[in-house]
């Protein structure tokens, strides 16, 4: 079975390295699967989960944006923050979503309700990621 390596790199350091069959991520145009040989590429991602498809299992990592970067034989992901599922700590997501929650619920000016609103996707993305419900 042919591979490509995914890199997954944050500010922090690196969060996932690994060859896999299949890559599919969240892009701004829609969900994208790559596989090796794909085309050259360069897309924006939307916060959402990175699914990895190895030796018949699927990864999941929690990815909040960035970019995704597409060689023949390998796919870099450069993003804010990702988290592997087995990372997330969901007593901390759930508490970050009921805190988005309450700030959209609260008439405030529109940054923050724009902070909020990407705070609450990222909370559900974790929440989603860590339930493997993706
Ligand atoms: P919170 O309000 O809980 O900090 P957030 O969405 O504002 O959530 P980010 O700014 O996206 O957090 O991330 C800051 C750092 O914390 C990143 O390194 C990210 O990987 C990590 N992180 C955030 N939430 C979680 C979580 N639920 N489990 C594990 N790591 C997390």
């Amino acid at each position: 079975m042919k591979t490509l390596t995914v890199s997954i790199v944050t500010p922090d350091g690196p969060v996932y390295e690994s060859d896999v069959e299949m890559v599919s991520a969240k892009a701004q145009s829609g969900e994208l699967g790559i596989l090796p040989g794909h085309i050259p590429m360069v897309a924006p991602l939307q916060i959402g989960a990175v699914r990895l498809k190895k030796g018949g299992n699927t990864e999941l990592v929690a990815v909040s944006g960035g970019f995704l970067e597409v060689r023949p034989d390998k796919v870099t992901i450069l993003a804010q923050a990702a988290e592997k599922a087995s990372d997330i700590d969901v007593e901390r997501a759930k508490a970050a979503k009921e805190r988005a929650e309450r700030r959209l619920q609260a008439k405030q000016d529109d940054i923050d309700f724009k902070r909020a609103e990407l705070a609450l996707k990222r909370a559900m993305n974790r929440i989603n990621v860590y339930e493997g419900r993706i």
